[in-house]
């Protein structure tokens, strides 16, 4: 209300400077023109008018801004919910819908995707004001959250970037893909620690936030970019085309950072006894986050095919030797 006072206040004086200022500043050819006719004072009545129009015009600017961030909260929490009830229900035709929408409506609509910018404003402690960003500050406590229950749910369904390469690898035949060699795979997943260090370390020698279009990809949602910025996504994206989430597995900032946050995650995946011998898990994992019966929490996205094998009770060999050893038994 005291916003809305000091605004009437404002409107006021503006108006009686106007009509303080209307007469002199009349051109001096004006006594060769018909008189203007005489200014009327304002009456109780008209200044009454003009508080109420004053009055609707802010309420409505509230109202508008009120309606837009509900929108925005509403939809991105649907979002959120419906990437958390896929994975509860580990359906694949859910976590499908669940990528494309992040893809359309978190990169092309809103551009909404977590950046290193993020970290830079996190350690200068300059973060949006909540009345101006609540969407954004849902998305940072969710990606937060779930990381420290989940791991990196974020990357595996939020993130509209890695949401669109998980759909390219879903087009792209599976004869074109090139995965790195073992050793080499151990030491390029640590590129993007180094990524995000040399980054956090730029900014705060140079205050420079700008180095972020050069290191992550996200700002193709907005289609705003040079032809330097065009030229590396092009090549990023073909590099993709061969070798799954490339961008995620070695490069990636915001994926890194998530990665040290997973170490604490609480919920993890669980492994049979069979996982010691099983290559199955490793092999149908596209993130390179096994390693024989290990689980690498700092890689894994949680895209839970490997879970999804791990109840599969047709495929298993763990549910197949517990079969097995049950008919031999009912034979007994
Ligand atoms: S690793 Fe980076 S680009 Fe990939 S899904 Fe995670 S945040 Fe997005
Ligand atoms: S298929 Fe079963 S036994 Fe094999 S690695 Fe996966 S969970 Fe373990
Ligand atoms: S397949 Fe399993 S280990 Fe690999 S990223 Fe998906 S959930 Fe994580």
């Amino acid at each position: 209300m005291a916003h809305t006072s000091s605004r009437r206040v404002v409107a006021l004086g503006l108006l009686a400077l106007l009509l303080l200022t209307g007469s002199a500043a009349e051109p001096q050819s004006v006594a060769a023109q018909p008189a203007p006719p005489e200014a009327q004072p304002l009456s109780l009545d008209d200044l009454g008018a003009l508080d109420a129009l004053l009055e609707e015009d802010t309420e409505q600017a509230v109202s508008e801004l009120d309606s837009g961030a509900i929108v925005d909260v509403t939809a991105l929490g649907l979002i959120l919910a419906l990437a958390v009830f896929s994975f509860v229900r580990k359906s694949d035709r859910l976590k499908v819908v669940s990528l494309v929408l992040s893809v359309a409506y978190l990169g092309f609509v809103k551009a909404s995707l977590v950046s290193v910018v993020d970290v830079f404003g996190a350690l200068r402690w300059s973060l949006p004001a909540f009345q101006d960003g609540q969407a954004y500050y849902l998305l940072v406590v969710f990606t937060l959250v779930s990381a420290v229950l989940w791991g990196r749910f974020y990357c595996g369904r939020i993130c509209a970037f890695g949401a669109l390469t998980q759909l390219l690898d879903r087009v792209v035949p599976a004869r074109f893909r090139v995965e790195p060699p073992a050793w080499l795979e151990r030491r390029l997943v640590y590129l993007k620690y180094v990524v995000l260090g040399v980054a956090v370390l730029y900014f705060l020698a140079s205050g420079d936030t700008l180095v972020y279009r050069y290191i992550e990809p996200f700002w193709m949602f907005t289609l705003n970019g040079n032809a330097i910025m065009w030229t590396l996504l092009a090549i990023l994206l073909t590099a993709t085309v061969f070798v799954p989430n490339l961008y995620c597995r070695y490069l990636c900032s915001v994926g890194a950072g998530l990665g040290l946050l997973s170490n604490l995650t609480l919920f993890r995946i669980k492994r049979w006894d069979a996982c010691r011998t099983c290559k199955l898990c490793e092999k149908t994992c596209e993130w390179g986050a096994i390693d024989g019966p290990r689980i690498l929490v700092s890689e894994c996205v949680r895209c839970d095919d490997c879970e999804r094998l791990y109840a599969d009770q047709d495929r298993c060999p763990h549910w197949l030797i517990q079969k097995r050893a049950a008919a031999r038994a009912a034979k007994l």
